[in-house]
């Protein structure tokens, strides 16, 4: 990353949510999420210079609060992330998080900002990166079982990154389909209302499941997957959180982001902890097989790791320049002395009795 340093190292730009819709909108929701799956693509082959981790997660009873860190070596990113299930029956997000980026060098962080959009949009373009390695051949339908928060962005991403034209959409809440069907209106897809599973996969080449339930649910039942399809499992994402069933598994050829992580908070902690699993990265390199075959079922067993949420920052600060949605955080001390950080406080004191503060 270029011109990492601003001109004020003391100030740090910061992206509240106002700003990341303005840069959405500003740019194009499909444009940013074609964009955000370019960076991620980027760091996906240089995925074995980063720093590794499986991020840190605080479970309770309702929910988890997480910490996502990395590196490259000369930037260092962190994602906070909660994901509460039962939020939304109180009027809040599942998830919600926030990002910052430091330059490795002076430690000094360089951005901060807002992050629950930006999560939803880095999900949908890495499950659509996955999807355009794995799919069978001609997908052109998807089904997407769970029209929450994340939906309408896994939705345009197919779209715009994978040429999915139709969507078959079920949820146990017809609501949240409604309001899907609602806001994806008018963007040039193809939208069916379902009111099973069953008849949602039918025929789709693509199939998502995206719900929130803090339990090993059963979602997808082997008899309700043929063969040819791609499944981008998203919503298991903790222990004990898992939405197919297991036989779906054993049928797969399964694709994840980082083993450590994905053994401990997807699917596949249903099975051994050394049943064989493909890294998503080594098929974007070329240094592993991704579908072999046609008939193949595929499964990218998505739990989000951190390095797509550096690649996301990394997007955005990117496009500060050009949008101007940013403001100054005066968010790192500087005292004039880098060892008098006492007497910055003392002189601060005396400025404020001269103006009889
Ligand atoms: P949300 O609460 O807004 O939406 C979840 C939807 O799933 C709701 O509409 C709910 O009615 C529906 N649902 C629940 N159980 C269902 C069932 N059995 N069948 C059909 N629909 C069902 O949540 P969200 O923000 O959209 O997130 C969805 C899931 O994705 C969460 O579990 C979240 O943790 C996960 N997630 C994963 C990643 C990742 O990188 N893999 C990133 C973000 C979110």
């Amino acid at each position: 990353m270029n011109n990492l340093v601003p001109k004020d190292i003391n100030l740090v730009p910061f992206v509240s949510v106002d700003n990341m819709m303005k840069i959405v909108l500003e740019i194009g929701i499909e444009n940013s999420l074609v964009g955000i799956c370019d960076y991620l693509e980027e760091d996906f082959k240089r995925w074995e210079l980063f720093d590794k981790t499986p991020r840190v997660a605080s479970h309770s009873n309702e929910g988890v609060i997480e910490l996502m860190p990395t590196s490259d070596g000369e930037v260092y990113g962190f994602k906070y992330v909660n994901g509460h299930p039962k939020n939304t029956k109180e009027g809040l997000q599942t998830v919600t998080a926030f990002g910052v980026l430091a330059d490795v060098n002076t430690g000094y962080p360089v951005l901060l900002s807002e992050m629950t959009i930006l999560t939803a949009l880095r999900t949908a373009s890495t499950s659509a990166m996955a999807a355009k390695y794995l799919m069978p051949e001609g997908s052109k339908s998807m089904a997407m079982i769970g029209n929450g928060a994340q939906s309408e962005f896994q939705a345009l991403a197919f779209k715009a990154i994978c040429g999915i034209k139709e969507l078959r959409l079920y949820d146990i809440d017809p609501s949240a389909t409604d309001r899907c069907i609602k806001n994806l209106a008018g963007r040039g897809l193809n939208i069916v209302k379902c009111d099973s599973e069953q008849s949602a996969v039918e025929g789709a080449d693509i199939i998502t499941t995206v719900t929130a339930d803090k339990q090993y649910a059963t979602i997808l039942t082997d008899n309700m997957v043929g063969d040819s399809v791609h499944i981008n499992a998203v919503g298991g994402d903790c222990p004990g959180k898992t939405e197919l069933h297991k036989d779906i598994l054993l049928r797969s050829k399964i694709f994840v982001e980082y083993p450590p992580q994905t053994r401990i908070e997807g699917e596949i902690q249903q099975l051994d902890e050394d049943y064989p699993v493909t890294e998503l990265w080594q098929v974007m390199t070329g240094e592993a097989e991704g579908r072999t075959d046609q008939k193949q079922i595929t499964l990218f067993d998505s739990v989000g790791f951190a390095i797509e949420d550096f690649s996301a920052l990394r997007y955005i600060r990117d496009q500060l320049e050009k949008t101007g949605e940013y403001q100054n955080l005066d968010m790192v001390a500087d005292p004039d002395d880098p060892r008098d950080l006492f007497g910055m406080i003392l002189r601060a004191r005396e400025n404020m009795s001269s103006k009889g503060k």
